[in-house]
């Protein structure tokens, strides 16, 4: 019995250890998406710790941020429930209210907006940067960029908090500070504040507002012509990266934001992702996509707010190191909470990794130690250019920052260290049996051009060759570059010379000479192959429309030989000429005989039969020089069709290569040829991309890897044109598919700001025009290394079927010789019923009607002589007419 006992006390202590401890945490937002992320994080932070031993239960209330006496009511039946924190509101108006309510009770608060309270209650926990601490970096910007004077630009009162110990500033080491409140005259309307500002010819600014007004102000700055490169801006807004900054990025304007928040960090990618499900499920009219870049610091700092929250309660409670039990508080009476404190205190000694980086307090209860990255527009849009440690003061920049005025150095005599890459043909090891040191060591394109404008520009260099080859990838984690970009960014090499193209994100970190050389993207491929002779190749030397045209023109020269000979008085003929006076004339051109005679001629064979009236010698004369251009055109464009080899290729450009599956294609990994397709906006090549990166086996290291796959694969290669020149030179089975796809360069790079960018820019543009630069590239890619073997093998160009546009006049002047021939019959039959009609003394139209109704009678080929008109045909019986009937 004891035992049976003693089992069951174990299953029920048993049973209760696996049932979680729930707490109750509260939340007041003001809006949805602040909700949702409210309960994501909460789900977040229960399934972080599987060994946890309790779990947090959101009950969320969504209250318009100025309805202090609904938040009141909702905070104490909050208290009543029993809760363990309380989380928001998210508006500075109301959050003093909930503040001393939780203060009242010792129930812990954690806020996540921005507080301008110096003093904090002991409760409180606000794990946004206190603005005091920011207003720091803002001074240490000003500092860097050695601004003498600037315009601080605030919005409100809140604003003029943050920006307002920038006045610390004003009249200490010669510096002016000026504080303007952006005032409007109509609702979000600054422009005559803001022409007042530019009148004061101020072009250093710092603009304090709040993230709604933000794209209106930028807007209206640039309408007063405010947005130009004379003109720098620091915006002091942590979420300037989520509005939308493209339409002031191509302006030149020195635009410097700062951000907590990676939008690129894949946890806030997923977060991003979540919230938008939800919003989906949760309401039918979702306003906003929320894309990663979109996410405010203020939801981030939610689910750090939590994270660090059940950090702490896991603290105290684990291995029931202390027993948390939530009990409701009545907002009436003097009732408290006895953990409270426990909690608050511990919570502001802990220090979490969140999602806007290090969370830690210091004894004020402020955030400390937290990073801030530095973004600076450019024309890839916001890029980060470095970072400010909140404790040390200390910015760590990935690139040197623009000094005030750029010194123009002269390049004479100085000594530049050039990095390059071996990649045929623009450095290569020289090919020699002789032990060679020092710059020798290397020929090619990219060698000869450093030697020439060392020779205008009288510099001396040492070529450092890169390692692993790799041309520099930004790292959008870090901010950072490796490869040449980052050896160029540290200043471990002076200039850096490949076929390194220029794009707008290394231009956004390096300076880029003028181009050396000019291409585009292109595809690399198998020559192509020649189809199999057709059965019928003897129809292809003329078009169809070429075939049908003679078809319908024997037709048609065959019927007007017959009624020309009808109507020639000359094609009647004597059937027997040793008869004087032959009774009945018969005429050659029958029906079947013009069709025979004109055939005869088409084939170049003749016919017995020959014509005699003008008029029919005429169309026959013409008939048969059309046949000779025809016949002669056909035979030539047949030698050519069977002679040349007709090419085809399985696709003809980008497009098609893209539509199809059987052959495989990539790019250069991560070289500009790939980032091209992964930047563009255009829904063809954004497959292309996606494509590549479902494929990265065909993705390749190097180019010569790229032109060894086209050659043993079915396999096209993305290259840039000018290798693919190079290539085919060499590889004559290859051969470039279809035009450019865009048109860039290859430039040197060198440190951003450089002070010898203009020198070597313009020796480029020399070497140019006194057209070095093309002997250079003859040399390195016809000449040198094989170069001109593919050139001797040119193939012959395809033949096409001759056109109607090519045997045109040809027809034409068929058409004349037959219109000119039943001009010529209709002549020589009214002169011969003209004659019979004198001779028979009747008028000419009765004589002409008579003739008319025997030529129309085509079935007779025989006529009578001098018929008189009553006499009839059929009464004859001389000649037997009916063997003149061919
Ligand atoms: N020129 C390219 C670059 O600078 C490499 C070759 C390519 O991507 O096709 O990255």
């Amino acid at each position: 019995m004891i035992l049976i006992l003693m089992f069951v006390f174990w299953c029920v202590c048993n049973a209760r250890g696996f049932e979680k401890e729930t707490y109750n945490i509260g939340g007041i937002f003001s809006d949805e998406t602040q909700k949702l992320a409210f309960q994501i994080a909460t789900y977040r932070a229960n399934n972080k710790y599987p060994l946890s031993e309790f779990k947090l239960v959101p009950i969320t209330f969504q209250i318009s941020p100025f309805d202090t006496l609904q938040m009141y009511k909702v905070t104490c039946d909050l208290l009543q429930m029993g809760i363990v924190g309380l989380f928001g509101p998210s508006s500075t108006y109301s959050s003093p209210y909930i503040q001393s309510v939780c203060d009242a009770k010792e129930i812990p608060h954690i806020e996540m907006h921005v507080d301008f309270h110096i003093k904090r209650n002991d409760t409180l926990v606000n794990i946004h940067p206190h603005p005091q601490v920011l207003s720091r970096l803002y001074k240490d910007l000003i500092r860097t960029y050695d601004w003498k004077r600037a315009i601080v630009l605030y919005e409100d009162e809140d604003s003029l908090m943050s920006v307002g110990p920038l006045l610390e500033y004003h009249n200490q080491i010669g510096r002016k500070i000026i504080l303007k409140q952006l005032e409007t005259t109509d609702t979000g309307n600054y422009r005559s504040l803001l022409t007042e500002v530019k009148s004061l010819g101020e072009t250093n600014f710092v603009l304090a507002c709040s993230i709604d007004s933000l794209e209106d102000i930028l807007k209206q700055l640039q309408q007063i012509g405010m947005m130009t490169e004379t003109y720098s801006y620091i915006i002091t807004n942590l979420d300037t990266q989520t509005v939308d900054l493209t339409p002031f990025q191509y302006a030149g304007t020195n635009i410097t934001a700062i951000r907590m928040l990676n939008p690129e960090l894949t946890e806030v990618m997923e977060i991003a992702d979540n919230l938008q499900r939800l919003r989906k499920e949760t309401s039918s009219n979702v306003p906003i996509l929320l894309q990663a870049w979109r996410t405010k610091l203020e939801t981030a700092l939610i689910f750090d707010a939590v994270e660090l929250f059940y950090d702490t309660l896991y603290n105290l409670t684990v291995g029931k190191k202390k027993v948390i039990a939530a009990v409701p508080v009545e907002c009436a009476g003097d009732s408290t909470w006895n953990e409270g404190y426990s909690i608050i205190n511990l919570m502001k000694s802990k220090i979490v990794d969140g999602l806007s980086g290090n969370v830690q307090f210091d004894v004020e209860g402020l955030r400390t130690n937290f990073m801030v990255d530095i973004l600076e527009l450019s024309l890839g849009g916001l890029m980060k250019i470095g970072e400010w440690n909140s404790t040390m003061r200390s910015f760590k920049f990935q690139r040197p920052q623009k000094p005030q005025k750029i010194k123009e150095h002269n390049v004479f005599n100085t000594t530049f260290t050039v990095l390059i890459s071996i990649n045929p043909p623009y450095q290569m090891l020289t090919e020699t049996t002789a032990q060679l040191v020092g710059n020798d060591r290397y020929e090619g394109f990219g060698i000869d051009v450093i030697q020439e404008l060392s020779k205008l520009l009288g510099f001396n260099y040492t070529f450092v060759e890169q390692e692993d080859g790799s041309y520099g990838v930004l790292n959008k984690t870090t901010g950072i570059w490796d490869g040449m970009m980052g050896e160029i960014i540290a200043g471990r090499a002076d200039l850096a010379i490949t076929d390194l193209t220029i794009t707008s994100e290394r231009e956004s970190a390096v300076d880029f000479s003028e181009p050396f050389m000019n291409l585009g993207i292109s595809i690399l491929y198998r020559k192509p192959e020649p189809v199999p002779p057709s059965l019928f190749m003897f129809v292809s030397p003329f078009s169809f429309t070429v075939w049908l045209l003679l078809g319908v023109s024997y037709l048609i020269v065959s019927i007007a030989i017959f009624i020309m000979g009808r109507l020639s008085p000359s094609e009647w003929q004597n059937p027997y000429p040793c008869v004087e006076e032959p009774q009945y004339l018969i005429n050659q051109f029958s029906f079947r005989n013009s069709f025979w005679f004109i055939l005869g001629a088409l084939m170049q064979q003749g016919s017995e039969l020959a014509p005699i009236s003008i008029s029919t010698r005429t169309v026959s004369g013409f008939w048969w020089f059309f046949v000779l251009t025809m016949v002669s055109s056909y035979t030539a464009n047949l030698a050519a069709f069977l002679t040349v080899t007709t090419l085809v290729t399985p696709f003809n450009d980008i497009d098609e290569l893209a539509e199809q599956k059987e052959i495989k294609f990539g790019a250069k990994n991560k070289g500009a040829t790939a980032n091209y397709f992964r930047d563009s906006n255009l829904t063809k090549y954004k497959k292309i991309w996606s494509y590549m990166v479902h494929n990265p086996d065909l993705m390749l290291d190097d180019n010569e890897a790229g032109v060894k796959k086209v050659e043993t694969e079915n396999y096209a290669f993305l290259m840039e044109s000018t290798t693919i020149e190079y290539v085919t030179e060499r590889h004559c089975a290859l051969a470039q598919v279809g035009g450019l796809l865009d048109d860039k360069g290859y430039g040197i790079a060198m440190k951003k700001f450089s002070p010898y960018r203009n020198e070597i820019s313009t020796a480029i543009l020399q070497l140019q025009e006194k057209g070095v630069l093309t002997e250079r590239k003859i040399k390195w890619w016809k000449e040198k290394r094989g170069g001109g073997k593919c050139s001797a093998k040119k193939e012959n160009s395809e033949a096409t079927a001759l056109d109607l546009q090519n045997v045109g006049g040809v027809f034409l002047v068929l058409f004349v010789g037959s219109i000119l021939g039943v001009l010529g019959s209709l002549a020589e039959f009214s002169c011969y019923i003209y004659r019979r009609s004198k001779k028979e003394k009747i008028s000419f139209k009765e004589e002409f009607q008579k003739e008319m109704r025997f030529i129309i009678n085509f079935k007779q080929n025989v006529k009578e002589v001098n018929t008189l008109p009553n006499e009839s045909s059929s009464d004859k019986n001389l000649l037997d007419v009916t063997k003149y009937n061919y």
